[in-house]
This record gives structure tokens, C-alpha cells and sequence, in this order.
């Protein structure tokens, strides 16, 4: 065991992998993006991934096979994290072939690569091998390439048997492992590779995808066999730099350091306690980046949902090493800086990821305090060493994101312990539900009608950039409730595919287009054009008129003047994305569109509300670039020369070789125009038949993400027609013109607050004690009740008010003089006498005939009503003096 391993760094180790392979006539392709090509996987977890059409038989590769280093994510590791070889993110080296080379020339490869001085120099009394139970051919094999017979494992199906599902593809494999010395070792006398302990390391694995299952059972071999290997990259750097567990290679272990730095804590190479922690950051902190570079953002469910996890974990673990606040973006920056130069997307999008973890990392800090507090609010309310309530650790976990581990540790510093059964019967039905949602096999499953018909038709020829109408297209399948059909009658719900069609299918935000197909027979109205695999365009809509059959000719049209407006609003995100840029900065970067007829939305990454101003700044330079009226110009060209032209690529959108590049005034790589982008929509001709553009909203999509939404053209008149009624209306109700509506405005909220505040005195300080203390020095004359009294503060209006709440009171014989002062100092009077106190001899308008010119007014009435004003203030009680003597006489 005292053999030498001369010592390799990581990024020496990639290289001479693939340029190992390469030199077997390999040709060496770049890792595909963690968000896979296949729908049906939620993130890249094998080097095989990309290659999935060639296994397939779907695509042919003209080398010998290919090799490549692959960004992998695997979640149902997560739990294992921490441990000495499972990483969420890991690097894996590979390489593959589809006929191109044997098992053999495979298993050669792999010993020639493990133990020749030139490459890994592995000693061969180190290696050991396991193969599939039944698979004589590579026991052979690894044989006569220098295996000990006593270094090889059979191992059962579970291991060594791989298959994409119960049926088809499938085959053996064999995996390489590196003993790490006895030391490392469980001592038990059955262990041997594939034992769960230290000693023997898995780092290589070897899949030849030979046979093809049938539903009897029977395993026909394959056309042609496939060769698909996989090897860790921080396993076997770990190997060559004389480490025990993935963390202690050269990559990782600079990971650890920054937490050795934040936390003060140095790192002891433990799987326990503050190691473990530094372990789960170091991994879960990279993991994120990657991620976040991606094109991944953070949500509550798929991909993002993890991503959310790994982050919230990451910070957890934090806490627990007793690092203060946020501190996520400066392993982001770590891991840049030791990785950037091999995946340039992480330095391309630092400010965006450096963005997005922090606003993360700051919304689950104030989560992880709201948790807290109720936590220690529930543990305050327990009997003592009562246990803490399974639902309320689940809430816990489900809302505010506390692992276990964490309620258990708060829980046990007080005294209780955590009611798990409850707990974990809550936890299972959630994974149920998870499962259910997430279907994480390699090869994903592929068999719906469009998947089958992918593979029969070509991809449709999209000819609507140049032409609204096409005559002679072909039928080349119909497609009626799920399955493909070879005719179809008057009234089905169809989606028809052509060979060829101006029809733009729903795609990058745009919306399908409608539209007919038609000729002599047949009539289909097209309500929606839909994107299907393989390109294939699906025209979706009702038979109006005759039979359609597959081959038939047929001509189509799509509504023109929607199509219009459609370009028009596509032109228009493209000004706003720029626009953005411009005024908030390079983090904004599209998160999702939406392009139809009457509006636009635009989603971006940023993380505050825009304010009003910024909003004028970015509808303003929209609009001078309108009116500027710029051509808009496309180009077609190769994915390089688009990118080196500065066009803005979506964030985490798959490009093929050959792009179109739509730009503002010019198409000249060597010029910066206003915007330029990769986009295969349609667009206007020139900027000005936008008319003009306006924002209508703006608000919040998630916790990172703005949502504005916008209009041009006819769209952005009928918005402006639609207000100035409006507008129209409200002038209208409010008798002036539009002009002066808001001083009319401000006018009646004045009015308004002035009579609150009346009222206000009406019904409390004021007159309403008046009032009473009014009722109450009523005299009685006999034949009605009287009251003279003084109501300062009212108008003249308002004394009448008080009369009707005088007569409730008083009852129906009965009279009254009422004066007041008011805030003006005029005085206003009032008599007045129900019929009853009339018939009695009350006379309201003699009374005030009298009694004004003693305030200096004049005045009358009726017998039952009367009022004046005047303006001597100080001779008020003289009149009510008068009066009642009038009165009493
Ligand atoms: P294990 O049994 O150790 O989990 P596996 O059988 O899941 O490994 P494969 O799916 O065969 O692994 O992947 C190929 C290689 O990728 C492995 O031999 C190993 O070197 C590496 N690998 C797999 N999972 C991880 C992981 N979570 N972290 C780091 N490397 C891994
Ligand atoms: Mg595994």
C-alpha cells in the first residue's frame, strides 16, 4: 500500500481526460446546461444527457464517440451530503460511443487511462472491479488487461444492471473502485466493493448498453451497442492528491477554507459537527452558483425549489458554525474564481447570481427569525419536558424552512424532545407528493403521440418571416384527442402538422398564430399554433368545412393584422430589455415574456420596485427609439459570431449552431446598436410602427423577479382612448372640465373635511348637548312647550336641522326661537312652531319681524317658519330675550 500516486490537480485531471479520449477519436463536447434538453428530467445528473438522442438512434454521430465533462446535480443524493463521496453538484468525466468502439476497446481504455504514467499512473494491486453476475465477457476482459482475478466482484442487478425503464434499452455495467487502505476499512471479513464503508472507492463506471428488452423478458441485443462511462471528478482528485473523501481535493477544499475564514472554526476532516457543516456549505454554496448560472432561479417548486433548498441549507448550516449575516456570495465568488476559467456562465452572470443570493439569503434570514420566535413561543407554552408537536416542527420545516435538526437542537437546549412519528408521517406525505411531481430517471419517458411523430416527420419548415400565406403545403399528420390520424371530419378538434407553414408556433413568450387552412374541399379555422418535440408545428383548431386527409394539399393563411401587432409587441420587449439594462443595470436580465395581440409582459431579474422616475427614464428611451424610426434587421449566423457581436442571449435558453440575430438600425457586428438579441420571433420592420409604447403595471413576481406590462400601437391607443374617457366621465360627474378636474377634486375633500368636521361637533361637543340642554329649559305655555335657546357655530341651514331634533324631542305642541352665531360672526335666527302651537297663537313670522332689527337684520314668515340674519353679534341674547317675552305675553 506504500505505492507512490504522483499528485494531479483537478483541472490537470479534466484535460488529460478528454484529451486522452479525444486521441481515440473521441470528439470532446462541452457540458450541456444543468437544466436539461429533456423535459421530462428535472437537472442534468449524467454525462449521458446530452446524448440521449444518439442512444436512442435518433441522431447519428460520424466520430467514434464522444467525450465530455459534465455539470451534474444530483437531488436524491442530497441526504448522503456531508459524507466523504456525495456531492449535490459534481463534476462527471465520460465517455461514449454508439457503435463507434466495443466493450472492449471501452474496458482497454479505461486501464490504459487509470494505470499509465503518462495519465492517473494508478497501481494496478489498488484497483478493483465489480462486473454484472452474468457478465463473463468483462470478468475476461478486465483480465486480460491485468486485473487480479481476486480484485473482481459480481454483483447482482440492483448494482451493476442498468435499464431506462421495464423495457427497452438496458445492459451490464462495471465499476472501478481504488482501495483507500484496510485502515479505512469496516474490518468485516464479507467486505469487498460495494460494502458501504470508506475502504474501497467507487470512482468510474462503466455502462455498456448492449440489449434491448422486450416485453416477454427476452433480451435481443441492440443494433448497434453503446458504451456509456462515468466518472466522479472530485472522487478521483481526491484519489490522486492522497485524500479520503471529495472535500480534501484541491477544489473543495478552497471551499472549506472560506468557511474556516468566516467562521473562525478550523476544518478537522471529520463527516460530524462543525466539518460537517463546513462540508454541507462548501457543496451546496457551489452547487447554488452553478445553478443560479445556469439560468436557474429560486421558487417553490421543480428545479427552483431545490436550488431554494441547497441555498436555505446552506444558510442553516451557517447559523449553526455561528457565522453573522450574509455571507453565501463570497463562496459564489470563490467558486468563481476557481472554476470561472473552465465555465465562463458563472463569471458572465456575477452580478446576477451575486443578486439573487442575497436577496435570497436575506429573505430566509428574516424567515429563519420569524421561525425561531415561534418556536420558542410554542416551547414557552409546553408542560415541562412535554415534546414539541410533530405538526409544528413540520410547519416549521414546510413554511419557514428549519431542517429538523434545527428544531431538534433549539428543542433539546430547552428540554424537550420532537413527537417524530407525527413529524415523519407528515414529512412522507409530502415526498409522496414530491415523487409524484418530479420523474428523475436518466432517460425521462418518451411516449406521447408527438414524441412518436417526431421521430416519423422532420422538423416543420417555419417560411412566415417573409410570407403571411402559402399555397400547396402538405398534411403530413392530424392529430384528433391524442392520436395521430390519417383523416378527419366537419366539427373535430384537430392540430394539423404541414411540411411547411408561415404559421408561427408558440415559442420564446410569442404566441401561436391563427389563421385557415383551406383549399377547393376543406376549411380549417386555426385558433393556436403549438411548438412540438422535434420542431413540429401543431395547427390547432376545428374542421369548419369538408375532410382532411393526411396528404392532402392545402393552402394557409394566418390573420394578418394580429400577426401585426403580435411583431410589434415583440419589438417592443426587445427595446424594453435594453431599456432596462440601461436604467437599472446589467443584473436585469429576462426572466420570461409574454408576447400576444393587445399587450406585452416582461419579467426580469430585479430586486426592488421601480420607481416612478425610472419607470419615465425606461418609457422614454422605448420611445425615442421609436420615433427615432430604426430599421429593425435580422441576421442569421453562427452561435460564436452572434455572441461576439454583443447579442444579448436569454439566460439559460439552449442555442443551436446557427441563430437569428435581430438588431436595432444595423446588422454590422462590429457596431453596439440600442438592442441586440438571439430570437427566432417575429418583429416589426422598423422601430416606428410601434406608434409608441406605455407601461401599464409594474409589480412583483416572486421574490426576485418584476413584472412590467406594456402596450404599442393600436393597443397603446385604445389604452389612451380607454383613459381619456374615463377621464371624460369623471369630469362629467363632477360638472367641470377634464382640465380641472383634480383642483375640483382637491376642492370637495376640502368640503368634505370641513363638514366631518360639523358633523363631528353636531353629534358630540357642540350643539348636541345644546340640543338637550335646550329640551330641557323647555317652559311649558299650556298649550305647547317653548324654547328659546342659543346654538352658536351653525348656519342658518343647520338651525332648521336642530328644530326637526327639537320637535322629536319636544313633541308635537311646540314652538321655538333659535339663534346663532356663526364662524363668520353674522347672526342667523329662526322661528318656528308646529301646527298645533300655531293654532295656538305662535306667530314664527311676527316673532322674527320683531326681533331682527335688535341684531340688525330684517326678516319674516311664515306663522310656522320664519329665519333672518344679522350682524350684531353681541345683542343676540337681547333678541331671545325679546322673543320669549313676545312669546310668554
Ligand atoms: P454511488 O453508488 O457511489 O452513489 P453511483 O452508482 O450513483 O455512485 P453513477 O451513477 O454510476 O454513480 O455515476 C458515475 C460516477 O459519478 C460514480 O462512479 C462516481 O464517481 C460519480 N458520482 C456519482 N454520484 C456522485 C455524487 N453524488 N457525488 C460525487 N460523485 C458522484
Ligand atoms: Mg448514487
Amino acid at each position: 500500500m506504500s505505492t507512490k500516486i504522483k499528485y494531479m490537480t483537478t483541472a490537470q485531471i479534466r484535460e488529460d481526460f478528454l484529451e486522452f479520449f479525444q486521441s481515440k477519436g473521441c470528439k470532446r463536447y462541452p457540458s450541456s446546461s444543468l437544466i436539461p434538453e429533456d423535459p421530462s428530467l428535472l437537472l442534468a445528473n449524467a454525462g449521458m444527457n446530452q446524448f440521449k438522442e444518439y442512444y436512442q438512434g435518433l441522431k447519428t454521430m460520424h466520430e467514434v464517440g464522444a467525450c465530455s465533462c459534465q455539470k451534474c446535480l444530483r437531488t436524491n443524493d442530497i441526504d448522503n451530503i456531508g459524507d466523504s463521496r456525495h456531492l449535490s453538484f459534481f463534476e462527471m468525466l465520460g465517455n461514449f460511443a454508439f457503435g463507434g468502439f466495443t466493450k472492449e476497446q471501452a474496458i482497454e481504455a479505461a486501464v490504459e487511462f487509470c494505470t499509465k504514467p503518462e495519465h492517473l499512473g494508478l497501481p494496478m494491486d489498488r484497483l478493483y472491479f465489480t462486473v454484472f453476475r452474468d457478465d463473463d465477457e468483462s470478468i475476461e476482459l478486465w483480465q486480460k488487461y491485468g486485473a487480479e482475478s481476486s480484485h473482481i466482484t459480481r454483483l447482482g442487478e440492483e448494482d451493476n444492471f442498468w435499464a431506462a425503464g421495464p423495457t427497452g434499452p438496458c445492459g451490464p455495467c462495471s465499476e472501478i473502485y481504488f482501495d483507500q487502505g484496510e485502515e479505512f476499512g469496516c474490518g468485516e471479513p464479507t467486505c469487498a466493493p460495494g460494502c458501504d464503508c470508506d475502504r474501497y472507492l467507487e470512482f468510474w463506471n462503466l455502462v455498456f448498453t448492449q440489449y434491448d428488452r422486450q416485453e416477454d423478458g427476452s433480451m435481443p441485443d441492440l443494433p448497434h451497442k453503446n458504451i456509456d462511462t462515468g466518472m466522479g471528478l472530485e472522487r478521483i482528485a481526491a484519489i490522486m492528491q492522497g485524500q479520503h473523501s471529495n472535500y480534501e481535493g484541491d477544489v473543495l477544499r478552497s471551499l472549506l477554507g472560506v468557511g474556516e475564514r468566516l467562521s473562525g472554526k478550523s476544518y478537522g476532516g471529520t463527516p460530524t459537527g462543525a466539518d460537517r457543516s463546513l462540508r454541507i456549505i462548501a457543496d451546496h454554496s457551489r452547487a447554488v452558483t452553478f445553478m443560479i448560472g445556469d439560468g436557474i432561479l429560486p421558487s417553490n417548486e421543480g428545479r427552483g425549489y431545490i436550488l431554494r433548498r441547497l441555498l436555505r441549507r446552506a444558510v442553516y448550516h451557517g447559523r449553526l458554525l455561528g457565522i453573522d449575516g450574509a455571507f453565501l456570495t463570497q463562496y459564489a465568488a470563490e467558486v468563481r474564481s476557481i472554476m470561472g476559467d473552465v465555465y465562463p456562465a458563472l463569471t458572465e452572470n456575477a452580478a446576477l447570481i451575486d443578486g439573487i443570493i442575497s436577496a435570497e439569503e436575506e429573505r430566509f434570514n428574516a424567515t429563519l427569525d420569524k421561525g425561531e420566535a415561534l418556536l420558542e413561543a410554542e416551547l414557552d407554552a409546553l408542560a415541562e419536558g412535554a415534546d414539541l408537536s410533530g405538526d409544528v416542527a413540520f410547519t416549521l420545516h414546510d413554511t419557514y424552512g428549519f431542517p429538523i435538526d434545527l428544531t431538534r437542537e433549539i428543542c433539546e437546549v430547552r428540554g424537550h424532545a420532537i413527537a417524530m412519528d407525527a413529524f415523519d408521517a407528515a414529512m412522507a406525505d409530502q415526498r409522496e407528493r414530491a415523487r409524484a411531481a418530479a420523474n428523475r430517471d436518466a432517460w425521462g419517458k418518451f411516449n406521447n403521440v408527438w414524441t412518436a411523430l417526431s421521430d416519423e416527420l422532420t422538423a416543420t419548415e417555419f417560411c412566415g418571416y417573409d410570407n403571411d400565406k402559402i399555397e400547396g403545403a402538405t398534411v403530413l399528420a392530424i392529430v384528433r384527442a391524442g392520436e395521430s390520424v390519417s383523416m378527419a371530419e366537419e366539427g373535430d378538434q384537430v392540430e394539423v402538422v404541414l411540411d411547411r407553414t408561415p404559421f408561427y408556433a408558440e415559442m420564446g413568450g410569442q404566441v401561436g398564430d391563427t389563421g385557415t387552412l383551406s383549399s377547393d374541399d376543406v376549411c380549417v379555422e386555426v385558433s393556436d399554433t403549438k411548438h412540438h418535440e422535434g420542431d413540429l408545428y401543431g395547427h390547432a383548431g376545428t374542421i369548419a368545412q369538408g375532410t382532411l386527409h393526411v396528404g392532402d394539399k392545402i393552402d394557409a393563411g394566418i390573420h394578418v393584422g394580429r400577426r401585426e401587432l403580435i411583431r410589434r409587441n415583440h419589438t417592443a420587449t426587445h427595446l424594453l430589455d435594453a431599456a432596462l439594462k440601461t436604467v437599472l443595470g446589467e443584473h436585469v436580465s429576462q426572466a420570461g415574456s409574454l408576447v400576444a395581440p393587445e399587450r406585452l409582459r416582461f419579467d426580469f431579474t430585479h430586486f426592488e420596485a421601480l420607481t416612478k422616475d425610472e419607470l419615465e427614464r425606461i418609457e422614454g428611451l422605448v420611445n425615442a427609439k421609436i420615433f427615432d424610426a430604426e430599421p429593425i434587421v435580422t441576421k442569421v449566423m453562427g452561435i460564436d459570431e452572434a455572441k461576439a457581436s454583443g447579442a444579448v442571449a436569454l439566460f439559460g435558453e439552449k442555442y443551436g449552431d446557427v441563430v437569428r440575430v435581430v438588431s436595432t438600425g444595423t446588422d454590422d457586428p462590429e457596431a453596439k446598436p440600442f438592442s441586440r438579441e438571439l430570437c427566432g420571433g417575429t418583429h416589426a420592420r422598423n422601430t416606428a410602427e410601434l406608434g409608441f409604447f406605455k407601461i401599464v403595471s409594474e409589480g412583483s413576481v416572486g421574490s426576485n423577479s418584476r413584472r412590467i406590462e406594456a402596450v404599442t400601437s393600436a393597443g397603446a391607443v385604445s389604452y389612451v382612448d380607454e383613459r381619456l374617457a374615463k377621464m371624460d366621465e369623471v369630469a362629467a360627474a363632477l360638472k367641470c372640465r377634464p382640465a380641472d378636474v383634480s383642483a375640483r377634486v382637491e376642492q370637495l375633500q376640502r368640503d368634505i373635511k370641513e363638514l366631518e368636521k360639523k358633523l363631528k361637533a353636531a353629534l358630540t361637543g357642540g350643539s348636541s348637548n345644546k340640543i338637550s340642554d335646550a329640551v330641557s329649559s323647555a317652559i311649558d305655555l299650556g298649550d305647547y312647550k317653548f324654547v328659546a335657546a342659543r346654538l352658536d357655530g351653525v348656519s342658518g341651514k343647520e338651525l332648521r336641522g336642530a328644530w326637526d331634533t327639537l320637535r322629536d324631542q319636544l313633541g308635537m305642541a311646540s314652538a321655538c326661537v333659535l339663534a346663532s352665531v356663526g364662524e363668520d360672526g353674522k347672526v342667523a335666527l329662526l322661528a318656528a312652531g308646529t301646527d298645533p302651537a300655531v293654532k295656538a297663537g305662535f306667530k314664527a313670522g311676527d316673532i322674527i319681524k320683531n326681533i331682527a332689527p335688535i341684531v340688525g337684520g330684517r326678516g319674516g314668515g311664515r306663522p310656522n317658519m320664519a329665519q333672518a340674519g344679522g350682524r350684531d353679534a353681541a345683542r343676540v341674547d337681547d333678541a331671545l330675550e325679546a322673543a320669549r317675552k313676545l312669546v310668554e305675553a
